[in-house]
């Protein structure tokens, strides 16, 4: 039934078709996951500090904040990330990641919060259940995104930026 809407939302999408059906073949159910922690914290198996909840997505406080205050968003549904998760729930989860850093900026108020979504290992994905965190931040705190030394130095040329645009492009 899932695997069936998932589809449906796929022809609605793109005439290439078959590397999306195939990424909705690996699995037969995918709404949870036996071993997965944040499915456990879904079905009340672990404990989480919750935010809200709705059919879809759970907010609940993270067990190692990189900041006080520091949030994750997740679909009830075990999509890895957003390489399998449905378009139609991460439409979603964009409107309850509004307003989960709008109220954390309201309550915390440290000045800015950050969204950071980690897709597979390599991105630095450790949890593979989609994960949204919403993070405090304030000029001087220990957070921060690592940039490699001098990479303002040289814009990128023209040239390079449209071939990687239109492979992407190709892609959709
Ligand atoms: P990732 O590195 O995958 O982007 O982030 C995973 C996040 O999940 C980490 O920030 C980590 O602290 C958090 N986390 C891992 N296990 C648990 C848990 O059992 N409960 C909660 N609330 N957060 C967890
Ligand atoms: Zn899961």
């Amino acid at each position: 039934m899932h695997e069936r809407r998932a589809k449906e939302i796929c022809y609605g999408l793109s005439d290439n078709l078959e590397p999306f059906i195939s990424v909705f073949h690996i699995s037969q159910d995918m709404t949870e996951s036996a071993d997965c922690i944040f499915c456990k914290i879904v079905k009340g198996e672990i404990p989480a500090s919750v935010i809200f909840e709705d059919d879809l997505c759970m907010a609940f406080m993270d067990i190692f904040p990189v900041n006080a205050g520091h949030c994750l968003l997740i679909p009830k549904a075990h999509y890895v990330n957003m390489f399998d998760v449905d378009l139609e729930t991460v439409a979603h989860l964009a409107k309850k990641l509004a307003v989960l850093t709008r109220s954390i900026n309201l309550a915390i108020g440290k000045g800015g919060v950050i969204n950071v979504v980690a897709n597979g290992e390599e991105a630095g994905q450790e949890v593979p259940h989609l994960h949204f965190h919403a993070i405090p931040r304030q000029s001087g705190d220990p957070f921060g995104f690592k940039f490699p030394p001098g990479y303002r130095d040289q814009m990128a040329p023209r040239e390079e930026l449209d071939q990687f645009a239109e492979r992407i492009r190709n892609a959709i």
